[in-house]
C-alpha cells in the first residue's frame, strides 16, 4: 500500500493512477494535526490496531493532479548514515565510513513534499543533492538485532539529504529548512520484502548524477537499524536517511531533482536560489 498525505492533511491511499481519499476510514485522520495523517495511521497500526481501508466508492484524484505534500510533514526523528556507500567514501575521499562516523541527526523542520524548493542558502557555497532511500519506522525499536529489525520497519520513502559543504558540523549542514525533501509517499513494508535490493537513480537538470542498488550499502538497512537502535530509541514513524552512493553535486537555482528508487516511487523538487546570500553574511561572531 502507498500512503500519500494531500490537500492540507487529507489522507489518500494509491490506487494505479490514482489517490483515493480515505480520510474518513481512519479515526482522528482529519485532525491529526502537523505530524499529519499518515503518521497517525503508523502510531495506530503501532499500537496493533488493524485498519483496513475500504476503497470502493470513495473520493478519487489523478495521481497528476493530486497536491502531494510530504507524507510524514514533521518526523520524530530523521536519522542520517554518513558515509554509507564505498563509492561515496571515494569520491569524497574520506578515509573512514559508516561503522567509524556513527550516524547523524537533521532537524525534522527541514522537511518538504513533492514539488516545493530547496532553498539554497548561500550564494558561495555548495548546496549538494544525496538521493537516499528512507527508511520509516513502525514500531518502538531499542537494542534490536539485525535479524529482527525489518518487523520494526512501516515502510520506505524517497529522501534527499541535501547539504552545505561547508566546515560546520553535519547536523547543521544538513538541517536548512527545505533540506529533506520526502516523498511522494509511504510504501508499506510489505510490498518491499528485501530493501537491499533496490535500484535508485538521482537526476539533477535532466542529468543521471547517481545510480546504485542499495546492494552497495556498507551497512544494509538491518544493521543501520541494529546499530542506531543500539544508540537511540527508534519510534514508530521515525525516518532513517539510508545514506548516498557517489555522484553528488552542486544544486543551481532553477533545476529539478529527481530521485527514482525501485518500487517506492519517484519523489521530485525544485531549487530556488534567489535568497542565497554570501557565507561570509551569516549570523554570529567570528573574531574569537
Ligand atoms: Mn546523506
Amino acid at each position: 500500500m502507498r500512503l500519500a498525505l494531500f490537500d492540507k492533511g487529507r489522507l489518500g491511499v494509491v490506487d494505479g493512477d490514482d489517490l483515493v481519499d480515505v480520510t474518513d476510514q481512519l479515526t482522528g485522520a482529519g485532525t491529526a494535526g502537523p505530524a499529519g495523517a499518515v503518521q497517525r495511521y503508523i502510531e495506530t497500526t503501532a499500537r496493533g490496531e488493524a485498519v483496513r481501508f475500504d476503497l470502493a466508492g470513495r473520493p478519487r484524484t489523478p495521481l497528476a493532479e493530486a497536491a502531494l505534500q510530504a507524507p510524514l510533514p514533521l518526523p520524530g526523528k530523521i536519522i542520517g548514515a554518513p558515509v554509507n556507500y564505498l563509492d561515496h567514501k571515494a569520491e569524497m575521499e574520506y578515509t573512514t565510513s559508516v561503522a567509524d562516523l556513527g550516524v547523524f541527526l537533521k532537524a525534522n523542520s527541514s522537511v518538504i513534499g513533492p514539488g516545493e524548493d530547496i532553498l539554497l542558502p548561500y550564494s558561495d557555497k555548495r548546496t549538494d543533492q544525496e538521493g537516499e532511500l528512507g527508511v520509516v519506522i513502525g514500531r518502538t525499536a531499542a537494542h534490536v538485532s539485525a535479524d529482527d529489525a525489518l518487523g520494526h520497519v512501516f515502510g520506505y520513502t524517497c529522501v534527499l539529504d541535501i547539504t552545505v559543504r561547508s566546515g560546520e558540523d553535519r547536523s547543521t549542514r544538513k538541517s536548512f529548512d527545505t533540506f529533506t525533501p520526502l516523498g511522494p509517499w509511504v510504501v508499506t513494508a510489505d510490498e518491499i520484502p528485501d530493501p537491499d535490493t533496490l535500484d535508485l537513480r538521482c537526476d539533477v537538470g535532466g542529468t543521471t548524477r547517481q545510480r546504485t542498488n542499495t546492494a552497495d550499502l556498507i551497512f544494509g538497512v538491518r544493521e543501520l537499524i541494529a546499530y542506531t537502535s543500539s544508540v537511540m530509541t527508534l519510534h514508530p514513524g521515525d525516518v532513517i536517511a539510508t545514506g548516498t552512493p557517489a555522484g553528488v553535486g552542486p544544486l543551481a537555482h532553477g533545476d529539478r531533482v529527481v530521485l527514482d528508487i525501485e518500487k517506492v516511487g519517484r519523489l521530485e523538487v525544485g531549487v530556488d536560489g534567489s535568497r542565497a546570500t554570501p557565507y561570509e553574511r551569516r549570523p554570529g561572531r567570528r573574531d574569537r
